[in-house]
């Protein structure tokens, strides 16, 4: 106990101080107390121990220029600043001049307190509460909707809006629509004569035509489609569609209902694009979704060289179902990939019947398996395949996704297992 009057004592040598400073100089002792009491109880303490007239500090705090008592100005400042913007939880940091900071770590050091408090720490905690006391907003340390740092030194609030992150599933009805924005490979997106100045590759893409409605509505500055995997720009994404997570950059309006927002983009698609929005979804969700661990249905047309009858093809497939695919990096695409050998299950599949003279086969397979390859045999770099089976060329002439199996989160991956 003399300890902290000696302390005290001391620490009042150094110049005038506010009972908020010198309380968290021993800010981690005594849960259940403010700075400001824990302060003022040294004080108290140290004028009856020396019997002392108590005085209260007049004069501004050589530290921290008497900083709290501006807290219930940094919350109204907060408040104003957080108008525009819809939200439930809020984050508050703050950037301290460097004179402050040193200043206390000053004492610390001299007097080698064992249990500080940062000005920092108590800054974000009291604006929090000031702030919570006049707003609805909820303090989130793991995922808020908006992140507030306060600037000391200038008095100025900035605010970053978190994204808001969507799961749902999309249909691609139309093919030629690439799955995200693609620059324009002459100008690098600045604009020019080849994109008619707009940038891009392709005028719409399937991110664009879900994204547009709902930057619209959620008035928002950009929205990026994170996809379990993708099809080919000329592929159409069918059945119960693909999993997809919409991060929508910089909300101003997040409590929107999401059966609303979802007939607002399947409108504006006209069914080039069709959508389900499920859930709200968030950032460590869009990781396992790009993991890209589910399993893919596809629906295909083959043509083969030479006469073969339905049972011909049924049969060859018969040895290519539950089997495990030696696929080298294919020629299309092995400028852009690492050249090896992966192995891939081809899970199942089915000839369903003749159309023009071509196969209808569905084929069900791990994520990543090479579809037209599996089929073509790739020159011998994929085995076995269909060509090979059936000692004949064979290619496919249409390709489309039917299915994506839903990403199940890892915990809950973790609990089945
Ligand atoms: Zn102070
Ligand atoms: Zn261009």
């Amino acid at each position: 106990m003399t300890d902290i009057m000696e302390i005290t004592e001391k620490i009042l040598e150094y110049g005038p101080i506010c009972d908020n400073c010198l309380g968290r100089m021993y800010g981690k002792s005594s849960h259940g107390l403010s700075n400001a009491e824990r302060g003022k109880a040294m004080r108290i303490s140290l004028a009856l121990g020396k019997n002392i007239p108590y005085k209260k500090e007049e004069d501004a705090c050589w530290i921290c220029e008497n900083l709290f008592d501006k807290t219930e100005m940094w919350a109204e400042k907060i408040k104003e600043a957080l108008k525009p913007y819809e939200h439930r939880t809020i984050l508050i940091g703050c950037r301290v001049p460097p004179l402050i900071s040193e200043s206390e770590e000053m004492l610390w050091t001299d007097l080698s307190l064992q249990n500080p408090e940062p000005i920092k720490a108590e800054f974000n905690r009291e604006t929090g509460k000031a702030l919570t006391a006049i707003t609805g907003s909820e303090v989130d340390f793991k995922r808020p909707d908006i992140v507030i740092i306060c600037d000391i030194a200038t008095e100025e609030v900035e605010v970053q809006v978190n994204p808001l992150y969507i799961y749902g599933r999309y249909m691609k009805y139309e093919r030629g629509i690439p799955q995200t924005r693609w620059h324009c490979r002459e100008c690098q997106g600045r604009g020019c004569e080849r994109c008619s100045f707009t940038g891009k590759m392709y005028p719409d893409s399937v991110e664009e035509l879900i994204g547009r409605p709902v930057i619209e509505a959620c008035d928002a500055t950009d929205a990026i489609l994170h996809g379990a995997g993708r099809e080919d720009i000329d592929a159409l994404m069918l059945g119960t569609g693909r999993p997809f997570v919409l991060e929508i950059a910089e909300p101003r309006k997040r409590n929107v209902s999401l059966k609303e927002l979802e007939a607002l983009v399947n409108k504006s698609a006209e069914n080039r694009v069709a959508i389900t929005f499920d859930h709200i979804s968030d950032r460590h969700e869009v990781e396992t979704l790009k993991s890209g661990k589910a399993h893919k249905k596809y629906s295909i047309l083959v043509e083969v060289d030479g006469d073969f009858s339905l049972n011909d093809i049924k049969s060859a497939l018969d040895g290519l179902k539950g089997v495990t695919i030696n696929q080298r990096t294919p020629d299309r695409v092995s400028h852009r990939r690492a050249d090896l050998v992966r192995k891939r299950q081809c899970l199942d599949i089915e000839c369903s019947g003749i159309e023009d003279g071509k196969f209808r086969i569905t084929i069900l397979g791990d994520a990543g398996l090479y579809i037209k390859e599996l089929i073509s045999g790739d020159g011998g770099r994929t085995k076995p395949s269909l060509s090979e089976k059936l000692g004949s060329p064979a290619r496919v002439t249409s390709l489309d996704v039917i299915m994506v199996e839903g990403v199940v989160p890892e915990n809950q991956n973790e609990l089945e297992s």
